[in-house]
């Protein structure tokens, strides 16, 4: 009895994933909703007028697995565009530290 209820629950996973699509690009959309209240279109639209490319760095979207991230206001939640996640990070900065810029620029500058 256990051996058939195992077997259509994985026949109902199955099934699942196939009609829900993929897992990830599920969690994507979610994400996107949640986070951003953006949908997938919208998310597709701005990476096709990106070119697929990052918003600042201009690389090439990131491999198979990977893509790029929704950069947002963090004061008013406007999205902005999508970067790599170098840009991201860096950006994060930028958003948090006030001068950090500046003093970036000057840090780099030094010799
Ligand atoms: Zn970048």
């Amino acid at each position: 009895m256990p051996y058939k209820c195992k077997e259509k629950a994985l026949a109902n996973k199955r099934e699942r994933y196939v009609r829900d699509e993929f897992p990830s690009l599920r969690r994507l959309k979610q994400h996107l909703k949640t986070s951003f209240k953006m949908q997938y279109q919208e998310f597709n639209a701005l990476l096709e007028l990106q070119a697929g490319k990052c918003a600042l760095c201009r690389k090439d979207e990131p491999g198979p697995n990977k893509r790029l991230s929704v950069d947002h206001c963090w004061k008013t939640g406007k999205v902005r565009g999508l970067l790599c996640s170098i840009c991201n990070t860096s950006l994060r900065q930028v958003d948090a530290v006030p001068g950090w810029t500046a003093n970036a620029l000057f840090y780099v500058g030094q010799d």
